[in-house]
């Protein structure tokens, strides 16, 4: 149910701003509603002279300090440090100890009090652990229990034995069953928070090994093309240019070959560890294929990125790429396109690979500018 416009400001100063807190807040304020009416009834108790007036204001007062006092812990936000941030425990023995002093001076009307303490186990079912639940239902049974036993020990004329008896089987039927139930929900809620975060869990790792490629931890191809085709309507946009770099390691096979694949696995991680190193926060590469990347180099002229790609060659020209052949080196070749307004990504993309091409066919290990696209 959606709250009305003009109570959303009346909410937040009553609920305050943590939007997970509210519903403990709520829970807590509901409460207070069932208290306020039991103040109300005791009232009335009194003026029909079921209750006397000092045993009535005391226990009305008891009521009203716990219910300020735990509205003010947990509006102040001050119990969200806690591990149970709703005080759902304090609050339930608190309920279980004014019920008790209730039943006790209610007079003829005792009775109807104990259907309160069913009442303080159908809360716990939502905010207590099922542990909790079942030592809450312990302690309201005893609690009672304790109470009917003295009373009818100290007052037998008011509380006579027989009668506490009975009433007492009743609670013990009812309260223990109820502690049950509450103590299924409890797990059943707990079970469900679990699934629920093993599925936002999940689903965290299935957009990691969907954008991810699992070697280098760059981004992967899909996901390049998902972030070129933003940048293409950025600069629909802006009018910002920018350029597309396709690399492709030299000689690769041969590293391969001569020394085994998983040291190729190495060079392919240190070669993205160095060009990490030096590329700006803003661009961004991806693993394309094999031994292939693709920068983006967003609102980038030409020579921008070719000067990103020298400073790239420059830090490889140090770099140990590989931690089992220390020593081993190795270069790249480049083609560098700019995306020209009004063309689409994919002759943007093949402009870059031709100049790839000529980089390779070049004698490798440079970076070629593509050709500026034909007029279309
Ligand atoms: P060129 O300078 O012309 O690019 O020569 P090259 O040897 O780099 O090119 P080629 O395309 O012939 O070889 C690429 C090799 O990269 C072939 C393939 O087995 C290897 N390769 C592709 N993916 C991986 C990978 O994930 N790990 C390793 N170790 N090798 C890979
Ligand atoms: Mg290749
Ligand atoms: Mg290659």
């Amino acid at each position: 149910m959606r709250c009305p416009d003009w109570l959303m400001p009346v909410g937040r100063v009553v609920l305050g701003p943590d939007t997970g807190h509210r519903l403990r807040i709520i829970r807590s304020l509901t409460a207070a509603y069932v208290y306020l009416v039991c103040m109300a009834l005791l009232l009335r108790g009194v003026t029909l002279g079921l209750v006397t007036a000092p045993v009535a204001h005391g226990l009305i007062a008891y009521m009203a300090v716990g219910v300020v006092t735990f509205y003010a812990l947990l509006r102040s936000g001050c119990t969200l440090r806690l591990r149970e941030p709703g005080l759902a425990l304090e609050q339930s023995y608190f309920a279980i100890s004014a019920i008790v002093v209730a039943y006790v001076i209610a007079g003829p009307v005792r009775g109807a009090v104990l259907l309160l303490l069913a009442l303080v186990l159908v809360f716990g079912m939502f905010s207590l652990t099922p542990r909790q639940t079942l030592t809450v239902g312990a302690v309201a049974i005893g609690a009672l229990g304790g109470a009917m036993a003295y009373m009818s020990w100290r007052d037998p004329r008011e509380f006579p034995a027989q009668v506490q008896a009975i009433q007492f089987g009743l609670a013990f039927s009812v309260l223990p069953t109820l502690s049950l139930v509450a103590h299924q929900v409890s797990q059943l809620r707990g079970r469900l928070l679990k699934q629920r975060q093993a599925l936002h869990e999940a689903l965290a790792r299935v957009q990691e090994l969907a954008t991810r490629d699992a070697l280098t931890g760059l981004i992967n191809r899909r996901h390049m093309q998902e972030l070129l085709d933003q940048e293409m309507k950025r600069q629909d946009r802006s009018g910002a240019a920018f350029c597309v770099a396709l690399i492709d390691l030299d000689h690769f096979k041969h590293i391969n070959d001569t020394h085994g694949h998983h040291v190729g696995d190495e060079v392919l991680c240190g070669y993205t560890q160095a060009a990490l190193g030096v590329l700006r926060n803003a661009d961004i590469m991806a693993r394309w294929g094999g031994e292939e990347f693709l920068i983006l180099f967003p609102e980038t002229r030409a020579e921008q990125a070719l000067n990103g790609l020298e400073r790239l060659r420059e830090a490889l020209r140090g770099a140990a790429v590989s931690e089992t052949v220390p020593g081993l080196a190795v270069t790249f070749s480049a083609g560098v396109a700019e995306h020209a307004h009004g063309h689409t990504l994919r002759q943007t993309l093949e402009r870059a690979d031709r100049a790839l091409y000529d980089a390779k066919a070049h004698g490798r290990n440079r970076a070629l500018l593509a050709a500026a696209p034909s007029a279309r």
